[in-house]
């Protein structure tokens, strides 16, 4: 069995917005020559998550709109106390940050809408998401 390693390098341009990878995490797996097995995606960050779905420009509005419904920039939170981004830390918590999916005859498995999202809600900063193949 074979394993491969990448960690990909971005930026996000505002406080808080969707940003979709599924182009360079598909390239990734390619890049791996792994035809079978199982990928990781792991955004090493707790003020940002990563999910699976549709890039649609309602959709990630939707998203972010939602997100701070339940959890607004502002509000009584300890950690504001020792920085200013309680509410991301929250956010992260809830939507998680990795996702294992396997990989079938080169393909990712995944649905048609599920698109490779990084929920940023911290920004504007440099990101990495690491990428781990392990297959044949
Ligand atoms: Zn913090």
């Amino acid at each position: 069995m074979k394993t491969w390693f990448k960690e990909l390098s971005f930026s996000t341009n505002k406080a808080r917005e969707v940003i979709d990878l599924t182009g360079r995490v598909t390239s990734a797996v390619r890049e791996s020559g792994i035809k079978n097995g199982l990928v990781v995606v792991q955004l090493p960050h707790a003020t940002a998550s990563l999910a699976l779905n549709e890039n649609e420009s309602g959709l990630k509005r939707d998203l972010l709109e939602q997100l701070n419904e339940l959890v607004p920039v502002r509000g009584d939170y300890q950690h504001d106390r020792i920085d200013d981004n309680a509410h991301a830390h929250l956010k992260s918590a809830f939507i998680g940050s990795s996702v294992a999916l396997p990989i079938v005859d080169g393909r990712i498995v995944r649905g048609t809408w599920q698109n490779f999202l990084v929920i940023e809600q911290d920004g504007p900063r440099t990101r990495r998401l690491a990428i781990f193949v392990m297959g044949e």
